[in-house]
């Protein structure tokens, strides 16, 4: 009782009200909120929010802000990646326990993460598995928000042949690379990897947003020098520093590839970042 009138108090300050009739579509984080936007966007009477703010990345260390447990409250449905990518949801689940929870990834095999225990949950960048998600996401609303269900799907119907142009084009730029071995900065890249035949040989960091340590550095070093790989690929959302080390030990150039956890917002930005990446993949991989 006493949160709730917490909560209500933040409302009032921020000069909201409850508007009972919308149904409020709240994303955990960036592709989620492109995915779904595609689906949800532009009709009457719904709207789609994003909890995390379009520059944090992915949701690996995130821990819920105020802001964000405040749009969780005002939520009729959460639309998340799955897979372990939220970990803060053991979290969300234990104080929004009526809150249809829309997991993205549902019937989606993922493979083991470099850390151990976990999901690599990076899904969404393989253009495929981004279809499997926008029908799970159009499904799961579809369920929880009945009286725009064949908008749902009629919208994710419209995206999932853009996606599927999109797949073919970068089936088309890629295939020449096929068994190319690549080092990207974090996990983020494998499923797109597979995809269109590359091979992810190594990662500079393990964890996205913490330093590898000098070993991990040069046993990256190593494997570049063994490999004969030319190039490292960091990602706009973290600092070069150590991909400059290993570039300074070796000589590999260093090109930058975008994990599409941040971005413009607008709706055909996942196609754009993807179109971006399979150009610079192959920029940097057709000179190796
Ligand atoms: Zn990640």
């Amino acid at each position: 009782m006493k949160r709730l009138f917490l909560i209500l108090s933040i409302l009032c300050m921020l000069g909201l009200s409850a508007e009972a009739e919308e149904f409020r579509i709240l994303t955990t984080f960036y592709p989620m909120y492109i995915l779904t936007q595609n689906v949800a966007g532009g009709i009457d009477g719904v709207t789609v929010s994003n909890m995390a703010e379009q520059t944090v990345g992915c949701l690996h260390d995130y821990t819920l802000q105020t802001r964000d447990m405040v749009m969780l409250e005002e939520a009729d449905a959460l639309v998340i990646n799955g897979g372990g990518m939220e970990q803060v949801m053991d979290r969300v689940a234990s104080t929004q326990a009526g809150l249809p929870v829309i997991d993205a990834s549902q019937g989606i095999e993922m493979q083991a993460s470099i850390e151990e225990g976990l999901l690599n949950a990076h899904v969404w960048l393989d253009p495929q598995m981004a279809i499997v998600q926008v029908k799970n996401i159009a499904e799961g609303l579809a369920g929880a928000d009945p009286a725009h269900a064949d908008r749902y799907r009629e919208q994710a119907e419209a995206y999932i042949g853009r996606l599927r142009d999109l797949d073919a084009e970068m089936a088309e730029a890629l295939t020449p690379l096929a068994g190319k071995e690549i080092i990207t900065f974090h996990e983020a890249f494998n499923y797109l990897a597979q995809r269109y035949g590359l091979v992810v040989a190594g990662v500079i960091a393990n964890e996205p947003g913490e330093e590898p340590s000098t070993r991990q550095i040069a046993e990256t070093c190593d494997l570049v020098s063994r490999l004969g790989i030319g190039t490292l690929f960091t990602e706009p959302q973290y600092p070069q520093t150590a991909a400059k080390i290993i570039s300074g030990e070796t000589g590999a150039s260093i090109y930058v590839l975008d994990p599409c956890v941040s971005g413009s917002g607008l709706p055909e930005s996942y196609e754009q970042i993807q179109r971006e990446n399979a150009r610079i993949l192959r920029e940097a991989l057709l000179s190796d």
